[in-house]
């Protein structure tokens, strides 16, 4: 695969002043950095949150999309990426210490608790689990873990460790770490 995603840095940010109830699951409001989709009930650990929908791109440089759309694609499979503008996977932030991830059911990318999760939480995913190794992007993280990483970049850019505990753990969706 030759086709590079440029994503610029940046964090999108909210424009919404009120409570957004998604569903009795999830709601999205402000946090921490800009708007965040958070538990509206508690979650088990290994228990579907929602399904992250949007349009497939390619994500190629020559395809007209903006930078903040680029900056929010999430990998989808070797070659393709599901853009969430307009819809809710667009507000889940990342955090060096993760309680959710992506996970592909048949066609689908299904975000998923890793661990418990209470009502009221923000839920948060490692964006670098769903950055393949061809995926030119960086993200300076403030998400005030003890094991922030500081800058965030694609999943070859993690230690060894947390690379086989993502494998392990199914935190990182196997078209990522297999490219
Ligand atoms: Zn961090």
């Amino acid at each position: 695969m030759d086709s590079k995603r440029i994503k610029d840095f940046g964090i999108l940010l909210g424009h919404m002043n009120e409570n957004l109830t998604v569903s009795t699951d999830v709601v999205v409001r402000k946090a921490r950095n800009g708007m965040g989709v958070f538990a509206n009930r508690s979650f088990s650990d290994d228990e579907k949150i929602f399904e992250v929908k949007g349009t497939l791109v390619t994500g190629d440089i020559d395809e007209d999309l903006s930078d903040r759309v680029r900056d929010n694609l999430i990998r989808y499979d070797e070659d393709r990426y599901i853009s969430p503008e307009g819809e809710l996977g667009v507000y889940i932030n990342h955090s060096c210490l993760p309680n959710s991830a992506i996970r592909k059911e048949g066609n689908k990318l299904i975000l998923v608790s890793i661990s418990p999760i209470s009502s009221g939480e923000e839920i948060v995913m490692d964006y670098s689990a769903i950055t393949g190794d061809d995926d030119i992007w960086e993200l300076v993280c403030n998400c005030g873990e003890k094991n922030c990483r500081g800058i965030i970049k694609n999943f070859g850019s993690l230690p060894k460790m947390l690379r086989k505990d993502y494998i392990a753990r199914k935190i990182v969706p196997g078209y990522v770490w297999e490219l």
